[in-house]
């Protein structure tokens, strides 16, 4: 599985970031998972490995311009050159801030254009009963993909993210039946973009309240090639039990 954890602006230590850093050390050895920790940006340069092929970094966010005159912004390219190999991109967080499905095309090509991988957020903001949220997520992954090439298309990751699961407990996360079921659903709406087996190769992973009581049910059957994983892996124990939880 693929566990990327998701610090947001948790861990604001750099004492504790190193802490967590030799913790995924660790268990990257001791387990088949592969890891991926989005830090704080201005720790990613100070924590990022680059020979490490079962523990890679992510920027959390970059910008949608390229470099300049742009004060505080963080280019995709900067990031690669700080260590990042992947580009979480579109997170529900950025978007309630006010970014839009274009503006995230742009993140894409910026991050792609450099070399990152992005993992693309994609989920709905609540449920409604006439399957309106199943059509906000599929205008997600369409606008994303549809101005790609097919060489784009295959190395973006998928986080699905249901908006009212994140943040939350593992009592109110999604159950394993609608995972299943939602995993699905984006492999179809992939299938337009990445046609054959394409769409099968594309990695799905899930976000919002993973915990280390419910990863492990989550993982099961349902198809999902991994987490994107906040706030419970931002403390060692709960990191530990949360992959302790999906390793035999
Ligand atoms: C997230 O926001 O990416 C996330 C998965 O958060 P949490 O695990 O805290 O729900």
């Amino acid at each position: 599985m693929i566990i990327a954890t998701n610090w947001k602006a948790y861990v604001e230590s750099l004492e504790k970031a190193k802490k967590l850093v030799s913790v995924a050390k660790r268990l990257a050895g001791s387990t088949e998972h592969d890891f991926i920790i989005a830090p704080p940006t201005v720790f990613l340069g100070l924590l990022a490995e680059k020979n490490n092929s079962k523990l890679a970094f992510a920027v959390q966010d970059i910008s949608t311009i390229s470099g300049g005159a742009q004060t505080g912004e963080v280019t995709a390219g900067s990031a690669r050159e700080a260590g990042a190999t992947y580009a979480i991109v579109g997170h529900s967080e950025r978007r309630a801030r006010g970014e839009t499905n274009s503006e995230i095309s742009q993140k894409l090509e910026r991050a792609l254009a450099q070399g990152l991988s992005p993992i693309l957020c994609v989920g709905e903001r609540s449920r409604d009963d006439n399957g309106g949220y199943l059509s906000f997520l599929r205008e997600e992954i369409s606008s994303a993909f549809e101005p790609l090439s097919q060489k784009e298309r295959i190395k973006i990751l998928i986080a699905y993210e249901p908006v009212w699961a994140i943040g939350k407990t593992s009592s109110e996360s999604i159950t394993t039946a609608d995972l299943t079921e939602m995993i699905l659903y984006i492999r179809k709406a992939l299938s337009e973009f990445l046609p054959g087996r394409g769409s099968l190769r594309t990695k799905i992973l899930y976000g919002g309240s993973v915990e280390p009581d419910n990863i492990r049910v989550l993982a099961e059957g349902s198809g999902v090639d991994g987490f994107l994983i906040g706030h419970s892996a931002v403390e060692p124990d709960s990191f530990k039990a949360l992959v302790g939880a999906v390793s035999v």
